[in-house]
């Protein structure tokens, strides 16, 4: 799928931009990220590597086919480039990539938590859910082939004790989900210190899955709450309880084990599947509960 038509001149004037405003938000450090953008059906036009992207002038910008061939430029393309090329193999209706290290987000994927609650209702709208691609060595194959279960179903995704990459219809778009990305974390930081996140539900989450297409934004990025059977790593689930109020994990399920009888489920756990495959998460008076609960049937 070819995007609108724009101009060499203009987009590489466009990465120029993009690198600027992602320094200046500290989205990167000395000579971090990268930006890339489709120049046509067959070539792409990328950031070079070892220049910080505050500082980056539109004569810098390397040409590379889909194989990542240097076809023009002065500079060798950014090192992390098969990252982005095995994205527009991947997603043909992709026409830009960004790569940063933002570090509310990056401190998540350190933390090794996604960034998976439904939360915020433009975030439920515009990325779903943003997973962690597991970790591999900067620069080496390893980190296309963690990227590559990810990007079918998401437009955003942390990498393990790394940073981020957002893709996009075109290289605003996929600037902005970085810049949405790192907002939604710092949000969530915030609410986890105060307490904990309030998470939508389900009903809410389907609600805003509608509205996603009177928005303009179509699938792919799905918001995925019902991730196919054997298959779940290829769409991590937006986390929703199926009721308003009620919570991830039900009393029943907290305390005594088994389905609850109300039919209460964890909102995670995927319809028909079995509890035993739900993941809790347990306060510590919840989890003292349980082993005050254990130590009195061992009696
Ligand atoms: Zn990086």
């Amino acid at each position: 799928m070819v995007g609108p038509v724009s101009s060499e001149a203009g987009l590489r004037a466009d990465i120029v931009e993009v690198g600027r405003r992602l320094y200046a938000r500290g989205y990167t450090a000395s000579n971090d990220g990268n930006i890339s953008v489709r120049l046509d059906a067959g070539r792409l036009l990328m950031t070079p590597t070892s220049v910080c992207k505050g500082f980056m002038a539109p004569e810098m910008m390397c040409i590379t086919d889909l194989d990542g061939r240097k076809l023009a430029g002065d500079r060798d393309p950014s090192s992390e480039m098969q990252m982005h090329l095995e994205v527009y193999r991947r997603r043909p209706d992709v026409q830009a990539v960004v790569h940063a290290h933002p570090p509310t987000a990056t401190g998540f994927a350190v933390a090794g938590i996604p960034l998976d609650r439904a939360v915020l209702a433009e975030v439920v709208t515009t990325l779903g859910s943003v997973p962690i691609a597991e970790y591999a060595t900067p620069s080496t194959k390893e980190l296309p082939e963690a990227v590559r279960q990810y990007v079918q179903a998401h437009d955003g995704m942390l990498l393990a004790n790394h940073g981020a990459l957002t893709l996009g219809k075109d290289l605003f778009s996929a600037y902005y989900k970085m810049e949405t990305i790192e907002h939604f974390a710092k949000i969530s930081l915030v609410a986890r210190l105060l307490g904990g996140e309030r998470v939508l539900s389900r009903e809410e989450v389907f609600r805003l899955q509608d509205l996603r297409g009177r928005y303009g934004i179509a699938a792919p990025a799905p918001i995925c709450t019902d991730p196919a059977p054997g298959d779940p790593a290829e769409c991590q689930v937006v986390r929703a309880p199926s009721a308003p109020g009620q919570r991830l994990v039900s009393d029943h399920e907290a305390f005594r084990g088994g389905p609850d009888p109300r039919g209460l489920v964890p909102g995670l756990l995927r319809p028909g599947a079995s509890p035993a495959d739900a993941e809790i998460r347990l306060t510590y008076g919840e989890l003292t509960a349980l082993i005050e609960d254990a130590v009195r049937h061992l009696k």
